[in-house]
């Protein structure tokens, strides 16, 4: 049996990712600073510990996994990435976290590392207009992303090819695009927006009015958690180190997605347009280079994502 760690676990992502890999027979061991919040973790192990301490990471990697999942990392959405009063920490906490996992998996001479980038290392400067066509993978650089999340991002893509480099460790590096769906932070000032749009609405009247930051003319596209992991493990399991789109290319205004969330919760909403933290004007993914190397690409509509997680999100509204 295939022995994983997946770091991250009681997270959105990494928790979804433990249970496929069960599914699939591996045998997992999860870390992570927390429990998960939703769920109990579906790992055969699963350790609380911080990765910023590298004794820490020595005992979790204490042994040669056939491949490790790095998706550890402080963040969030726009509220807690782009307001400035978090910068030092995100950067400070998701390097270390980088630097001792890749390390020590290098000295336990682990085969394949995955590691989590995000669309987020994209520069400001080509995501001025809404009707943004997609982010091809090379127009990374130069660089300048619009947040130091992005820029630590960046920084860790480059760690890791480093490291594969000189340790000849396999890495493999996908570049996540909104993730979204249930058990993800979906209140508290972390959530991202189809969680907050979700929750909002779910909390309004029918009739009723919700605030959305900036004039919601921002495009964004938005995966589903279970395209994102199939994406994970095809990457994974081909020889292909990235960085890889994982996204998805149907773009959509915050706008649009009210009214499709709406339409979802069958409630008729106004929108207040409100100041807010708002990231880049346009994004979206391209998928030109997955479908290349993976003959594969996330197809599913955004609309049967959000009915999945407006269902959870207004049950945890409910039992509130
Ligand atoms: P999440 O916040 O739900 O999960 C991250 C997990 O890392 C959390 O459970 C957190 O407790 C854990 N963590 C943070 N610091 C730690 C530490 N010092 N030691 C141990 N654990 C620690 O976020 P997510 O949405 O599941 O994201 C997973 C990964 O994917 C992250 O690296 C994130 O940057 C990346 N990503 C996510 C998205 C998205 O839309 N969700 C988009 C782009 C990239």
């Amino acid at each position: 049996m295939k022995r994983v760690l997946v770091c991250g676990a009681g997270g959105f992502i990494g928790g979804h990712l433990v249970k496929r890999l069960k599914s699939e027979g591996f045998w997992v061991r999860g870390v992570d600073v927390k429990a998960h919040d939703f769920s109990v973790s579906a790992a055969d192990e699963f350790v609380i510990g911080d990765l910023r301490d590298a004794q820490v990471v020595n005992n979790v990697l204490d042994q040669r996994f056939d491949e490790v999942y790095q998706l550890a990392a402080d963040m969030g959405g726009a509220g807690y990435i782009f307001t400035g009063e978090h910068d030092a920490q995100v950067m400070h906490n998701s390097a270390l976290c980088n630097l001792n996992v890749l390390d020590a998996a290098a000295r336990q001479k682990v085969p394949h590392i995955f590691y989590s980038s995000s669309a987020c290392v994209y520069p400001q400067g080509i995501q001025t207009d809404p009707e943004q066509t997609g982010l091809p993978e090379d127009s990374a650089y130069p660089a300048d992303p619009d947040s130091e999340y992005g820029w630590e991002k960046l920084f860790s893509e480059r760690l890791y090819f480093a490291y594969q480099r000189n340790y000849g460790i396999q890495v493999h590096v996908a570049r996540f695009h909104n993730i979204f769906g249930p058990e993800g932070t979906w209140c508290g000032g972390r959530e991202k927006a189809p969680a907050a749009i979700c929750r909002k609405i779910a909390e309004a009247s029918d009739g009723g009015e919700i605030e959305v930051w900036g004039d919601g003319c921002q495009t964004r596209s938005f995966l589903y958690i279970d395209e994102c992991l199939e994406g994970v493990r095809r990457l994974m399991e081909s020889e292909v180190s990235g960085p890889v789109n994982i996204g998805s290319d149907e773009r959509v205004s915050i706008n649009e997605l009210v009214e499709m969330t709406a339409a979802v919760a069958g409630k008729n909403i106004r929108v207040k347009h409100i100041p807010g933290p708002l990231g880049v004007r346009g994004r979206n993914s391209d998928n030109t280079y997955i479908k290349d190397i993976l003959g594969w690409s996330p197809q599913a509509p955004l609309e049967k994502g959000m009915r999945q997680t407006y269902a959870w999100i207004s049950q945890q509204v409910s039992a509130r």
